[in-house]
């Protein structure tokens, strides 16, 4: 374990490095991405390995992994980030472990997650899943439909719509993930001046490993880096 800790405190402080070059590229700072270590290929030891190396922001797309993680990993700063599809019945039991919920995608899973936050006293943070690539297979809303969830944002009393989320396409190359993130952005621009009182759609979460640095120079305020995070190490 001892050589997997020093492998993922090294993994940590290239990708830092890489995060910290494409933001001041973007005209900005590391201090304005936010990089979400995704831990859903390892086991809890490399996750704690990664807090020590200095993470604070851990991701899952599992609802069950992130139960057994959270619950056996305590930590007060810690911030879990849930970035895959949530299913109804996981609803309740994941929303307690978490500070940002990355992909909601429709309106009714919007509904659920604010009746429950309400039941459970929780002020929910979340965003929106865009499909940007029109990949069938992912989840998301149309970008044409996004227009009519952002005008009706203003009927949720517990949960607190943030930005945006997307992912590129699976089947293209680094060129065709700036597209799609760019494209991401754009949407974003363009809701911004139709969000109801209160709503700021500043986040984007935008990039993984093989595309992160596309993304942060298309705007990314946050990354979600699993596999280079994670390379070289036993397992
Ligand atoms: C797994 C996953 C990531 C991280 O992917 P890597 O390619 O390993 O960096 C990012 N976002 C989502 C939604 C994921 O499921």
């Amino acid at each position: 374990m001892s050589n997997d800790c020093s492998q993922i405190a090294d993994n940590l402080a290239r990708v830092q490095a890489r995060i910290a070059a494409a933001a001041i590229r973007s005209g900005r700072t590391s201090a304005d991405v936010t990089l979400v270590a995704v831990t859903k290929y390892v086991d809890i030891d490399a996750a704690k390995a990664m807090i020590d190396a200095g993470s604070l922001d851990l991701g899952e797309s599992r609802p069950q992994e992130l139960w057994r993680k959270a619950e056996a990993i305590a930590h007060k700063d810690l911030h879990w980030h849930f970035i895959g599809h949530l299913q109804r019945n996981k609803v309740r039991r994941t929303l307690p472990h978490i500070a940002l919920l990355h992909a909601c995608d429709s309106v009714r899973r919007l509904a659920e997650v604010d009746r429950v936050s309400g039941e459970l006293g929780l002020e929910m943070k979340t965003l929106l899943e865009v499909n940007i690539s029109g990949d069938e297979s992912k989840h998301g809303f149309k970008p044409e439909e996004m227009a009519s969830v952002i005008e009706a944002l203003g009927q949720y009393e517990h949960v607190s719509v943030t930005g945006l989320m997307g992912m590129a396409s699976l089947t293209g190359d680094t060129d065709s993930a700036r597209r799609d993130f760019e494209r991401l952005r754009q949407l974003r621009d363009s809701l911004q001046s139709q969000t109801p009182n209160g709503i700021s759609l500043d986040e984007l979460s935008m990039g993984m490993s093989r595309d992160f640095e596309q993304a942060i120079e298309e705007g990314a305020t946050i990354v979600r880096v699993g596999s280079t995070l994670f390379e070289d190490i036993e397992r």
